[in-house]
């Protein structure tokens, strides 16, 4: 029995970021189950990629090559990677859950008569049987899903939910898979991919972030927060309620479906701090909340919590920081 991590590339055959969270995730996972950890890379011309993942704390990559595996398809992925799953048997399955993987992994799983357990915030083993942890309701109710059976299980695990940073180095042997595919068994006929476009804000870059939510009830009021923002010399953002009314640029939206950033501080202002939000933010080194309610679930990562009305609050706060600076 062994793990297998399926590591996600690109439409321009980069790393997805989360593909590395992934790998993290299922080294920790390997250790606690005692079970080998292998991993899949899967395309065409992937063989520098795959040497490179092996540059990893794991047992084995497949490296999974075919023509018709570029451009991505669901039919393409599936078909190939249930034969690499029914070569290598795993108990357990671990993928990013990215936009492709919701595209793809549920109907994989079916094939073998399982579900997808999808966007898993943290998994532990009791006993070497394995629970994983998701979320229900906008993250307002925690579940555990016992993985029971003869498997292999699959999961998709969230943005977020493990750090990069823990992936162990190693070396390990690359192994090709050559799937067998035919062109008839793909079905969709993929366009040029989706181009966002150019960003004129990196957030990513940014040393200080004062962020504003739907607490700001209006959208002449934005000028309130942009005012503190101008003081502390930060970047302007938001949740994405403010961006989908379009009081802000998408741009400018820190969470799960926006950026990831990790600024030295990060000021949330009427933000309520929902689990998509917090995965883009968490990783901030200093969190000031503003909130009238103390029981947002923002206090729960802030490191400095104002409990109160924003409208007074910030221009004060705006203020002191002006006099601070001279
Ligand atoms: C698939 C999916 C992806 C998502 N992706 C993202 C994402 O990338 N980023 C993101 O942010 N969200 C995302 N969301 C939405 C997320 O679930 C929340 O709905 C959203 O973050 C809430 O935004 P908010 O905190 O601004 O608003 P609310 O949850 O409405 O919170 C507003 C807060 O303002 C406070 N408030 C009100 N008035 C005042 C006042 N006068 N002074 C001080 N405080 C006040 C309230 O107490 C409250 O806590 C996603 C949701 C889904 C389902």
């Amino acid at each position: 029995m062994s793990i297998l991590a399926v590591l996600e590339l690109t439409h321009n055959a980069q790393w997805h970021r989360m593909s590395w969270e992934t790998l993290a995730a299922a080294q920790q996972l390997s250790t606690a189950l005692g079970e080998p950890l292998e991993a899949a890379v899967v395309g065409k011309g992937i063989g520098a990629l795959a040497a490179e993942a092996a540059t990893r704390k794991l047992a084995k990559v497949w490296a999974v090559e075919h023509d018709l595996l570029e451009p991505y398809t669901a039919d393409g992925y599936t078909a190939a990677l249930e034969q690499v799953i029914r070569k290598i048997q795993p108990s357990l399955v671990l993928f990013p859950h990215t936009y492709q993987v919701r595209d793809f992994a549920p109907k994989l799983a079916t094939r073998f008569s399982q579900v997808l357990v999808s966007d898993v915030i943290a998994a532990r083993s009791e006993n070497g049987a394995l629970t994983l942890v998701r979320q229900f309701f906008q993250g307002k109710l925690n579940g555990d899903v016992r993985v029971t059976g003869p498997g292999p299980a699959f999961a998709s695990l969230q943005a977020g939910a493990w750090r990069a940073d823990g992936l162990e180095s190693g070396s390990a042997p690359v192994e090709s898979f050559a799937p067998a595919l035919d062109a008839a068994q793909i079905r969709q006929k993929p366009e040029a991919p989706f181009r966002e476009a150019a960003r004129a804000v990196d957030l990513t870059a940014a040393e200080i972030i004062v962020s504003v939510g739907r607490g700001i009830k209006e959208q002449s009021n934005i000028a309130v927060v942009e005012d503190l923002a101008r003081a502390f010399g930060a970047e302007m953002a938001a949740s994405r309620p403010i961006c989908d009314a379009g009081w802000l640029p998408m741009e400018r939206q820190v969470g799960s479906s926006g950026q990831t950033v990790a600024p030295k501080i990060y000021v949330a202002v009427g933000i309520s701090g929902a689990i998509q939000h917090l995965v883009g933010m968490k990783g901030a080194k200093t969190i000031v909340a503003i909130n009238k309610d103390p029981h947002a679930p923002i206090f729960e990562v802030a490191d400095y919590g104002i409990v109160g009305d924003l409208f007074e609050i910030v221009p004060a706060l705006a203020e002191a920081v002006r006099k601070a600076k001279g």
